[in-house]
């Protein structure tokens, strides 16, 4: 088993801590099921999908971000883990450094995993990234209810797909990212956030 040191190599290799207001890995235990969506004005506007599993914060850049529409299907693309501080970061990465620009959290809350096999049987949130296919039921302010990450291709083609589930919370005509732009803790929007950051 890989412990959190080792699999937050690439978020240390990545990045200039002392010239990056982005957190360093404080052991934090977490709580074990939380998610956070945070919007990221880097080179390209983003969105990190981001999941608590077994004390790391496993990492999706979404580039359209959540779907309410179960018809339609976001890419997103793996990025390394990032340690639990980081879910309720909010600043801007100087420019220069990896992922430059401002960062706001969009959306955050809890998940449940509800992920099983072909028997029916649950599977553990780490195995089922394995697998390359996850289902858990978020609740958080913007976004509710059921999403799949389904992984398509592999090695440096590994993609994933983030698609809502055709559930009560399921809405075609609604668009949050449009609609609800701003932070969900501090309700400032990226401007607010370059020109706060001085
Ligand atoms: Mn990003």
């Amino acid at each position: 088993m890989t412990g959190r040191d080792d699999r937050l190599d690439d978020y240390r290799d990545k990045r200039n801590l002392v010239d990056s207001p982005e957190p360093a890995d404080t052991g934090d235990p977490g709580q074990g099921n939380r998610f956070v969506i945070q919007k990221h004005r880097a080179s390209t506007l983003h969105y990190d999908f981001r999941l608590e599993v077994d004390g790391v914060l496993k990492s999706w850049a979404v580039p359209k971000g959540p779907s309410t529409d179960p018809s339609e299907r976001r890419l997103a693309v793996p990025t390394e883990d990032h340690p639990l501080d980081y879910i309720d970061f909010e600043g801007v990465i100087p420019e220069g450094a990896y992922g430059a620009g401002e960062v706001l959290v969009w959306d955050t809350g809890v998940y449940e995993n509800e992920t099983s096999d072909r028997e029916g049987n649950r599977v553990g949130m780490a195995e089922a990234i394995e697998s390359g296919h996850v289902s858990f039921h978020v609740e958080g302010t913007k976004i509710e209810g059921g999403y799949s990450l389904i992984r398509t291709g592999s090695g440096d083609d590994e993609r994933w797909l983030l698609v809502k589930k055709d559930d009560e919370h399921a809405d075609a005509r609604r668009n949050p990212t449009s609609t609800e732009p701003e932070s969900v803790l501090t309700d400032r929007g990226l401007d607010e956030i370059d020109s706060e950051a001085g």
